[in-house]
């Protein structure tokens, strides 16, 4: 085998990735891990995470490390690199970085999740680390008694503005409906806070500052009033694009929103190129059926490997 041929190659190291490379090592079979940023992914953007089971009161960044830690363990190589294309080669696959370096492998999982989803206002990108941020963890402290405002109506929002009640004097939540797409204990939580006050039936229509956020032109979809909420900064969590757009060709199948589509295995269409966690077309993002969802794919994909070898074995 050569240096850079291995028998499965995992994209990406958040939770999913993680847990596959945990699987795939314990599996026996040669893997390597690329990552392009932080070992642990999204669950650095995540303040409190009180739904994994097990683990009732732990953090984002906690749970980061102890993933990373216990992957490790079973001999995965972990390796920085920026994957920007994955191509079929033979039977198995050619994964190009940003530098320009190859990677061979049977098999590859691809857990590469995606990115905020912006609100696309304008003041949004102009005023970017200046008051507008998409991680309450990373910047929620920097507005220590200061009015803040959270825009979106899903588990995010509700979750990460209630976190920054912690730091802001008043935390508006801005949500274009009156429903949520939170889970009701999360709307609780928000509400039981004397800090928070909802902004329903609003879109924002401009991010307001110049050097740093001053404030945000808020509109009623209802009676069509504009007005004008004085905040220090914004965090919009409006959803989530996914990163699916390495593939050479047709290797996947995606829906609507981009999410790569699997069979209950965890595979493509492309056999022995399986995906999991956030960038695969599911019910819903969680962290627990992240880890669930790399479990059955770094199985699966051992077992592809093994398919591969026996077939390439004189008989
Ligand atoms: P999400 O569930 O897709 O919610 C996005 C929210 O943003 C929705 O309320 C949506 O409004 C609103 N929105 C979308 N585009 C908008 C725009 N242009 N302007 C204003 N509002 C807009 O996204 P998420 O909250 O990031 O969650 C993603 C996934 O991760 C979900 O499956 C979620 O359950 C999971 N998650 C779980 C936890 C947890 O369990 N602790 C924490 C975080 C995330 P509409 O409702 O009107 O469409």
């Amino acid at each position: 085998m050569s240096d850079n041929q291995y028998e499965i190659a995992i994209v990406g190291a958040g939770p999913a990735g993680l847990s596959a490379a945990l699987y795939a090592g314990r599996s026996m079979v040669k893997t390597i891990v690329l990552e392009r940023g932080a070992t642990g992914g999204q669950l650095w953007n995540t303040a409190e995470v009180d739904n994994f089971p097990g683990l009732p009161d732990t953090t984002g960044p906690e749970l980061a490390q102890r993933f990373e830690e216990h992957a490790k363990k079973f001999g995965a190589e972990f390796v920085y690199g920026n994957v920007t294309k994955i191509a079929r080669e033979g039977d198995g696959f050619l994964l190009t970085t940003d530098d320009e370096t190859t990677y061979h492998a049977d098999a590859v999982i691809v857990t590469v999740g995606g990115e905020a989803r912006k609100l696309g206002v304008p003041g949004e990108e102009e005023l970017s680390g200046m008051g507008v941020s998409y991680c309450a963890v990373c910047d929620g402290a920097f507005f220590k008694d200061v009015p803040i405002a959270v825009v979106g109506g899903g588990d995010s929002a509700l979750e990460e503005g209630e976190y920054l009640t912690r730091f802001g004097s008043k935390v508006y939540l801005i949500h274009r409906r009156d429903k949520f797409r939170a889970s009701p204990s999360l709307v609780e939580h928000f509400d039981a806070s004397d800090k928070t006050e909802k902004v329903l039936n609003s879109v924002v229509e401009e991010i307001v500052g110049d050097g740093k956020v001053t404030g945000l032109r808020v509109k009623n979809t209802e009676t069509g009033e504009v007005r004008e909420l004085a905040v220090d900064a914004v965090f919009p969590f409006v959803g989530f694009t996914p990163h699916s757009a390495i593939f050479d060709g047709d290797l996947v199948e995606t829906d609507e929103s981009g999410h790569i589509l699997t069979d209950q295995k965890m595979e493509t269409k492309t056999p022995g190129l399986f995906a999991a966690g956030d960038v695969r077309s599911q019910f819903t993002r969680q962290i627990s059926n992240a880890v669930g969802d790399a479990t059955i794919a770094a199985l699966a994909a051992a077992a592809h490997v093994t398919e591969v070898k026996r077939a390439a074995t004189p008989a």
